[in-house]
């Protein structure tokens, strides 16, 4: 049998979270002999891509009437086509509504965000974040079969170039629940979730008219720009920049943090960060406490010296 694994794409194009689910089941398959196949809903990208991280096949299904994303409807979809007792998902905001859905059609156990590969396979257990962020536990899976989402940028992305097959299969699932209201998409930008670094700030800039800053840093980091709660509540920044426990929860390799005191609720959605730099005028700040590097400064004087020395390393 084979692991399958959910590859999400965005209109089209691979996530980077489905490249790192592909590796991630791909260290699954490496450990049981088994292959992996990953699906994907109407892909326009080429399945070269995935097969590049371990996929021997790649299933694409095309149905129209899975344009527009519903949770319910994909995971009928994959519960057609996902025949593994082992299914993975990265753990994206729309994998993570379709997971569950799926381990209730299947009765099989769900374990969310992994941070490893499994410690052991029979029974199923692995690593995952709990807590907010703020604790690691063992999970054990006790049905049949399990679905598994990894958590972003945990387990990364593992080029294990295999030739790989593809097979287009046609299905009409029922999708009545959608009705597509709005759509918002930031064109140009890094998705924050998927971001390497990001760059953010808070109420310490003292206005919307000096972030200007906080970009041209991110700019020169290829970083995405991020915020915290109150900015995006006063209108400062959108609101799919704030983080924390009520807005997104990332877990990038860097997050500078430019005038945030570092309120518990903020730490929640950022504390998974690899490294986190804080810049931060008063020494007191709590987010000291969780930086593996901090600068005790004023950001308006330390952010335009860090970008131009940036910039002049980069040459
Ligand atoms: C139920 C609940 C949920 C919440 N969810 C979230 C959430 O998801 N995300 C979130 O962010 N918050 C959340 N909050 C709010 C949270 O408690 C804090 O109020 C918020 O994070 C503070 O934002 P801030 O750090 O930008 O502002 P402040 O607390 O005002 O901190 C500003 C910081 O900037 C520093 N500063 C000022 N001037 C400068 C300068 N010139 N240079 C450098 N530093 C400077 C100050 O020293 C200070 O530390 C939530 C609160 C509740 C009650």
């Amino acid at each position: 049998m084979a692991i399958f694994v959910y590859a999400e794409n965005i209109n089209g194009i691979y996530k980077k979270a489905a490249f790192e689910a592909v590796s991630y089941a791909k260290s699954i398959a490496e450990k049981n002999g088994e292959s992996v196949t990953a699906v994907s809903i109407n892909p326009t990208d080429s399945s070269e891509l995935l097969y590049k991280y371990g996929a021997e096949k790649v299933l694409n299904i095309k149905d129209e009437g899975l344009k527009n994303f519903s949770a319910k409807a994909y995971a009928q979809a994959m519960n057609e086509v996902a025949e593994g007792n082992i299914i993975v998902f990265p753990h994206t905001t729309d994998a993570s509504s379709v997971a569950p859905m799926l381990a209730v059609m299947k009765d099989f156990s769900l374990i969310t965000n992994a941070l490893e590969t499994p410690e052991s396979l029979s029974p199923f257990q692995v690593k995952r974040r709990a807590f907010s962020g703020k604790g690691v536990m063992h999970a054990k899976a006790d049905a049949s079969g399990v679905i598994v989402t990894v958590s972003q940028n945990a387990f990364g992305v593992k080029e294990n170039p295999v030739a790989g097959s593809e097979e287009v299969k046609d299905l009409a699932v029922t999708n009545e629940d959608t009705k597509v209201l709005s759509h918002e998409q930031s064109s140009g930008k890094l998705d924050l979730k998927e971001a390497e670094v990001v760059v953010s700030a808070g109420r310490g800039m003292k206005g919307p008219e000096n972030w200007g800053m906080i970009e041209d840093l991110a700019a020169t980091l290829g970083a995405a720009t991020a915020c915290s709660k109150p900015v995006s509540d006063i209108g400062w920044r959108p609101h799919s920049e704030h983080v924390g426990q009520t807005g997104k929860a990332i877990s990038p390799n860097l997050y500078i943090a430019v005038g945030i005191s570092g309120a518990i609720q903020h730490l929640a959605g950022v504390n998974s960060s690899k490294t986190i730099v804080v810049i931060n005028n008063d020494a007191e700040a709590p987010f000291f406490k969780s930086a593996d590097y901090g600068v005790v400064g004023d950001a308006f004087q330390i952010i335009p010296e860090l970008n131009a020395k940036i910039k002049a390393l980069k040459g």
